[in-house]
């Protein structure tokens, strides 16, 4: 165990740290001004009334809540149309809808960055045999890997699309891998030379952990479609369940057909009693992120004055709000997502183990005591039990919790 002195010196570093970032986080503050900005002119320019927090039952027809929603969503990310709903389960959910929907037997998806997110490799027929996967419905799959740079490899790339390639899939976090994010403007200048290759690809992009961190999104970088999870980033941290998509309007029709039946698409849905949240959670968004980046900020310097590798460095631009730490054992990031867990503000006495999560390859250990079951916007702590041992820590809805819990976290370790 660790003895008094120990935290006394945890504490000592913490207020080092504060100082050390202080710059760092005064330029996140003027992104969360702007984006803030951005969310807020929508809200007016759009006229969001009162009216419009009243959601509405059965079939949902006719529902101005939700269709007021879908053009805020539209709006604010620079998309021709989006599908807003609180009955996309979660942001796998979404993406299935944009592979799904638009893809056909016969086509190819081309993932740009080495193996996607963990949840994408049964769906798309990686490994296992899924039924309903892309490879079951006869949709083939190519992955081109990340040079040793982190930087996507443009020949590889090239060299990769053929005439069956229909879809590009970018991922612009780094999920559980400890690849770097893709900035927006990385995404720009590889959707410019991927049209290039190729004029009519649907370049798609998982936006999911992105959304605020930067003055852009992807689809203002080119992409033709994205989408993202209400119980990460644009959900403020209010919304309780809920993913979207946003982009071209015949590639989000599709989608729509997708999600309930074709001939329907997004004509029904009911919002039900909570769309008073997904309005407040967008609006609140920015600043939530910006609370969630402050606290990765600390982290990352904290664990690296610890002595410990962390990606992002603190000091480095951000484009999501993942934090990597990389803890070398599995004892200790048992111990550093026991940490987290025993300073939420529910389930502090949970003591989280690995297990085998649907979905996911290896076993994953998460802590969460939060509000909302999983959400990771609010402060979580998730890891694969395997090489290199890294714990992904983001969220926070206020960055005091997330100093008080990296703390926490880092007195287990001694
Ligand atoms: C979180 C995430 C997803 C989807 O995960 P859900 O848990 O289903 O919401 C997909 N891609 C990336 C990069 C993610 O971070």
């Amino acid at each position: 165990m660790f003895g008094i002195s120990f935290l006394n010196t945890l504490d000592r570093l913490a207020d080092e740290v504060d100082t050390e970032i202080a710059d760092i986080c005064r330029q996140v503050e003027k992104k969360a001004y702007d984006n803030h900005k951005k969310v807020l002119d929508q809200f007016i320019k759009l006229g969001v009334a009162d009216f419009h927090l009243k959601g509405s039952t059965g079939y949902g027809y006719n529902d101005s809540a939700r269709e007021k929603l879908e053009e805020l969503y539209a709006g604010i990310f620079r998309a021709e149309s989006s599908l807003v709903r609180g009955q996309i389960i979660s942001g796998t959910h979404a993406i299935a809808l944009c592979l799904f929907g638009i893809l056909r037997p016969g086509d190819e998806l081309l993932a740009v960055q080495g193996t996607p997110y963990d949840t994408l490799v049964k769906m798309i027929g990686i490994s296992g045999r899924e039924p309903g996967s892309l490879k079951d419905l006869g949709i083939s799959y190519r992955q081109v890997e990340l040079l040793e740079n982190g930087l996507p490899d443009y020949e590889g790339i090239k060299s990769a699309i053929s005439s069956r390639t229909k879809m590009v899939y970018i991922q612009r976090s780094r999920g559980y891998s400890l690849r770097p994010s893709f900035s927006i403007e990385m995404i720009s200048s590889l959707i410019t030379f991927l049209r290039e290759c190729k004029k009519d690809l649907v370049v798609f992009a998982d936006n999911c952990y992105g959304e605020f961190v930067e003055e852009r999104e992807p689809v203002e970088a080119g992409a033709d479609i994205m989408a993202g999870s209400l119980i990460k980033n644009p959900g403020g941290g209010l919304a309780p369940s809920g993913g979207y998509l946003a982009g071209k309007k015949e590639l989000v029709h599709m989608a729509a057909n997708r999600w309930t039946a074709p001939g329907v698409g997004a004509e029904i849905g009911p919002s039900q009693d909570y769309i008073r949240l997904l309005y407040q959670g967008l609006f609140i968004s920015p600043r939530i992120v910006t609370e969630a980046l402050h606290g990765a900020i600390f982290a990352a310097r904290f664990f690296e004055r610890l002595g410990y590798r962390t990606i992002p460095s603190y000091s480095e631009p951000r484009t999501d709000i993942i934090q990597a730490v990389v803890l070398g054992s599995e004892e200790r990031v048992i111990k550093f997502c026991r940490g987290i867990q025993s300073a939420s503000p529910l389930d502090s006495l949970a003591a989280p183990e690995p297990w085998d999560m649907p979905g996911y390859d290896h076993r994953v250990i998460m802590a969460a005591g939060t509000f909302i079951q999983g959400a990771s916007l609010e402060l979580s702590a998730d890891a694969p039990i395997r090489e290199p041992y890294a714990v992904y820590l983001q969220g926070g809805l206020s960055r005091y919790y997330s100093r008080l819990a990296v703390i926490k976290a880092a007195s287990l370790l001694s």
